[in-house]
């Protein structure tokens, strides 16, 4: 199978040299590279329940997704290579521009749905609405215990060990619950939330952990949203920019430029011990900068 094929590859590991990070050793792995539209952790999460869907021998997938969500588009791909159709819920009006994002997902033989946002919270409506027989439903964000064991094989091909923390960003936290169920005992798991005020994204972690995973330690920061999903500050874009100049990194808005942001601050506040080893995973994400310019972001 296509997918498996594309997962199953060596991620590079980049070592970041800048001053900023002194007081820790910190590696990134870089699985943004993987693939230019899938890329990063959604392929990971999607894996079995593309097992899933072709094992119980589901023709189309559904899932839901705004307008700009990664997830949508990876999953119109992922379908697409496995041979499956795919069905996407859009939250809200039908827009007169469709988004790059939602171009994409169409031409990988996706079909759009547009539920406005009120009807968009009832998702079991929807799905009896769009009920056929043949469809394989996924949650949004590919939020489930299916997402988390694939984003559990995200650190399968290294060696994982000599890290003392692993820290990522998160949205639904699906994968997050899949680097804790990954790690090894005594090491430190953080996630860096997107979104302002998802105070209990640890509670939809938790109930992603099987019962050999629940007393590990994990902690979620709230203080690096930069004001929300999406938003980016000039602030943060000048930080994008300092990390591709220094490090010859590409991060998203998003998700990837967050994290690495309360990198730099957790290492300038003393929050990893001396000798620590830090595994920041780069999720990938990078079309989500594509509503910027080269006058943003020079690596675009
Ligand atoms: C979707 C996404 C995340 C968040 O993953 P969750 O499992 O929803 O927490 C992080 N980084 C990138 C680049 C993403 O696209």
């Amino acid at each position: 199978m296509l997918i498996e094929d594309l997962l199953n590859v060596n991620i590079p590991v980049q070592t970041l040299q800048s001053d900023w990070f002194d007081s820790a050793h910190f590696d990134v792995l870089r699985i943004d590279t993987i693939h230019p539209v899938i890329s990063g952790n959604k392929l990971f999460k999607l894996k079995y329940y593309l097992i899933d869907t072709l094992e119980k021998d589901y023709k189309t997938i559904a899932t839901f997704g705004g307008a700009y969500s990664n997830h949508l588009v990876a999953t119109a791909c992922a379908a697409h290579l496995s041979g499956l159709q795919s069905i996407g819920i859009v939250r809200g009006e039908q827009p007169e521009q469709l988004s790059p994002t939602l171009i994409e997902a169409m031409n990988y033989g996706m079909q759009l749905e547009f539920v406005p946002r009120a009807a968009y919270m009832h998702k079991q409506s929807i799905i009896d609405q769009f009920a056929k027989d043949d469809c394989y439903w996924i949650n949004e964000g590919g939020y489930g215990l299916p997402g988390a064991k694939g984003a559990a094989t995200i650190v399968a091909n290294i060696n994982n060990s000599k890290y003392t923390h692993i820290i990522a960003a998160c949205g639904t936290g699906t994968m997050l619950a899949g680097l804790v169920q990954a790690a090894n005992n005594g090491q430190h798991v953080i996630g860096v939330c997107v979104l302002k005020g998802y105070e209990s994204i640890s509670t939809s972690i938790k109930t992603l952990l099987p019962a050999s995973s629940r007393n590990k330690s994990f902690e979620v920061f709230h203080q690096f949203h930069f004001g929300g999903y999406a938003k980016h500050p000039a602030e943060l874009l000048q930080f994008m920019n300092d990390l591709w100049y220094r490090e010859n990194l590409p991060t998203d808005i998003v998700y990837t430029a967050k994290l690495l942001f309360a990198c730099k601050i957790l290492a300038a506040e003393g929050y990893f011990p001396p000798n620590s080893s830090v595994l920041i995973i780069h999720s990938g994400g990078l079309q989500g900068n594509r509503s910027l310019t080269k006058s943003d972001l020079p690596f675009l």
